[in-house]
């Protein structure tokens, strides 16, 4: 072994524990992943190279993600991603000899005359991609999944529409209502308490789509604030062609809004920071409550259109 090999084991092997770990999650992720079941069965008869085999050739070792230019490789010919190739200390994962500064042209080739069907055929898209353009694809695929709109919990459902809706309604017990117009009243004791993680979720069904209205209570820099938005369940190009309105208030005060939804691909955390929707200030929000400072009692009068 050549002099400071025993130097590159050592740090091997404690990096092969992140690996590990890497390996774990991104297997998991693979196992219930639709394009992992889109390709497998493809070609592969008679001893011909096929398609899901130079696919498994194209799969980082390490991370298991595909890996895409540069591709690195070690003496031996063990190959790597870059981002791999950053964090194992210049140390082959698989064989430990030192990496240096290979690349893989030949896999970079192939990969280039490659096409494969995005990951969410199985959702609905029929695109076939070069291999290069497809991550970039499928970041923006409007048949992706969408991730559970529900706040407040870390929540890693993702389905489309339909299944997220039954979701929302079976497994977070969430408020549907039928209507463009709506009258929903707030009622909290203990308004002193601003916690982040006062929040409430409705679901509103009209024009045969779905629109979340959230309301929760949480500091803006200083400030204890409450603050309701609405947000579409479908992308961002379908919620611009709705607007919808907020009006709250109390002893001849109030406060109206009027604002687009947002699409529930922006997340939640996102909307709420951008201030994005009605906000009402604590004091504001207890005078309108009867100003006795026992309970927070808001009506939020709302109600959806769509524009011409
Ligand atoms: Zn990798
Ligand atoms: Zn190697
Ligand atoms: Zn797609
Ligand atoms: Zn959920």
């Amino acid at each position: 072994m050549a002099p400071g090999g025993g130097i590159c084991k050592e740090v091997c092997e404690s990096r092969s524990a992140f690996a590990d770990y890497d390996v774990t999650t991104a297997n998991l992720e693979l196992r219930s992943s639709p394009f992992r079941k889109a390709t497998t069965g493809v070609g592969g008869k008679h001893g011909m190279p096929s398609t899901s085999g130079v696919h498994e050739l194209l799969e980082c070792p390490v991370c298991m993600d595909l890996m895409h230019p540069p591709i690195h490789q070690c003496p031996n010919g063990h190959t790597l991603c870059s981002n791999c190739k950053a964090r194992v200390h210049n140390c082959c994962p698989t064989c430990r000899f030192e990496l240096g500064n290979i690349r893989c042209l030949a896999l970079e080739k192939i990969a280039e005359s490659l096409e494969l069907p995005c990951r969410y055929q199985i959702f609905g898209c029929h695109d076939i991609f070069p291999y290069y353009s497809k991550l970039k694809h499928e970041q923006n695929c409007q048949f992706r999944p969408y991730s559970c709109p529900y706040a407040g919990a870390e929540c890693s459902v993702t389905g489309d529409i339909p299944l997220l809706v039954m979701h929302l309604k079976d497994d977070h017990k969430v408020d549907m209502h039928d209507g463009c117009t709506f009258n929903h009243r707030y009622v909290k004791s203990n308004p002193q308490e601003v916690e982040n993680a006062t929040w409430m979720l409705t679901v509103f069904n009209c024009f045969g789509r779905q629109f979340c209205l959230h309301f929760e209570a949480f500091h803006l820099g200083m400030a204890p604030v409450y603050m309701a938005f609405l947000r579409f369940m479908g992308d961002e190009n379908e919620a611009r062609k709705f607007s919808y309105s907020l009006e709250v208030g109390g002893y001849g005060r109030k406060l109206i809004w009027q604002g687009v939804p947002r699409s529930i691909r922006d997340s939640h955390k996102m909307v709420r920071d951008s201030q994005d929707g009605l906000v009402i200030q604590r004091k504001l929000a207890l005078f309108f409550s009867g100003g006795e400072r026992q309970q927070l009692k808001l009506k939020v009068a709302g109600r959806i259109w769509k524009e011409q």
